[in-house]
């Protein structure tokens, strides 16, 4: 028995190995497919939901990627949620928002909206065109995403929207795009593009670029990614001092139904992505090694993958670091969509 197991609490779940090709989507920013994990194409089984609540028995929270987006396969990402609950286990489902609402009714249908404890959209910029050129394909935003959100919201049902920044939309205005959401009380998640460039489908965003945008959007909350010497202290004695990385938490942990076994990594899907050696069969997962180094410096152990350059003078941070606290969310926002 795995004795790291039984204190896992949360994990991500993809519920088959489609993979980028098979996607509903065709994002060119997405890094599912780039190791052998999705090079067949498998559907999980009901028998597997049951086996990962076994072999989790603390299982709090799953955030329901699907296959790899829940718009692949919403009749059984539904399922399995609907299992979930049974143990009280809360959901959350990220998917790019293709399939619209008829997609987000199918999925959350006899859920208890109690336990679902969100649901994240990709909307990686305003500009409906843009979003569609970095999705490889149209998710409308109005009769599409908006509407879903608005009927979600109408169930009580939390919702966020997240937008990754890749060279395409780099210079869009992203203080705009925190207050158009937030004022309709929808919260925000973003990161900067990582190792999905190493493929070669787009570019990495310079470091140059990195720094001028923090420093153009100063009040958005944005990661930090290369930290100077001061952020870096300021760093140091708040997110590594509370040890926040995704990548050594072993209360979280990535799971993926494949054909014959249930595979798992770190709940930073980066770390995965960038060392496969590191996606085995959820009986093996263990500590990694570069676990102490990340816990003492808070260097990120993958950021020249994910970065594409050499960071010179500045420190690079735990991607998911961010300088400003989250902003209560609006209860009762006077604009909609
Ligand atoms: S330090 Fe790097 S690998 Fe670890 S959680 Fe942060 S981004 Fe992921």
């Amino acid at each position: 028995m795995n004795h790291i197991l039984n204190n896992a609490e949360r994990c991500g779940l993809f519920t088959g190995t489609y993979g980028r090709s098979r996607c509903t989507a065709n994002c060119l920013g997405c890094y599912i497919g780039e190791s052998d994990t999705y090079d067949s194409k498998y559907q999980g089984k009901v028998d597997q939901v049951h086996e990962l609540m076994s072999i989790l028995p603390n299982l709090k929270e799953a955030v329901i990627m699907g296959n790899p987006d829940p718009s692949v396969d919403p009749v059984f990402c539904n399922e399995t949620a609907k299992i979930l609950q049974t143990r009280d286990i809360r959901t959350l489902f990220i998917t790019s928002g293709v399939g619209g609402l008829e997609m987000i009714k199918r999925i959350t249908d006899g859920l208890d909206p109690a336990l679902i404890r969100g649901i994240g959209f990709s909307v990686h910029s305003l500009d409906e065109k843009k979003d569609a050129l970095m999705k490889g394909l149209k998710a409308p935003l109005l009769q599409g995403i908006f509407q879903s959100i608005n009927y979600l919201k109408s169930l009580n049902i939390n919702v966020q929207v997240l937008f990754t920044i890749w060279p395409m939309n780099m210079d869009d205005d992203w203080t705009e795009y925190f207050d158009f959401f937030e004022s309709r009380g929808v919260a925000v998640g973003n990161g900067f593009g990582s190792i999905e460039a190493a493929n070669g489908r787009i570019d990495h965003v310079p470091l140059g670029k990195i720094i001028e945008i923090r420093k153009r959007h100063k009040d958005a909350r944005l990661p930090t990614v290369l930290a100077n010497d001061d952020e870096y202290q300021k760093y140091l004695t708040t997110f590594v001092a509370e040890k926040k990385f995704k990548c050594t938490n072993l209360k979280r942990i990535d799971v993926c139904f494949t054909d014959g076994e249930i595979k798992a990594t770190y709940s930073c899907s980066l770390v995965g992505t960038v060392y496969p050696e590191y996606f085995g069969n959820i009986q093996e997962y263990n500590l990694n090694k570069f676990h102490e180094n990340t816990l003492n410096t808070g260097y990120c152990p993958i950021h020249k993958q994910a970065l594409g350059f050499e960071v010179g003078s500045l420190h690079p941070v735990c991607r998911f670091y961010k300088q400003l606290p989250k902003k209560p969310l609006l209860k009762n926002p006077t604009l909609s969509f």
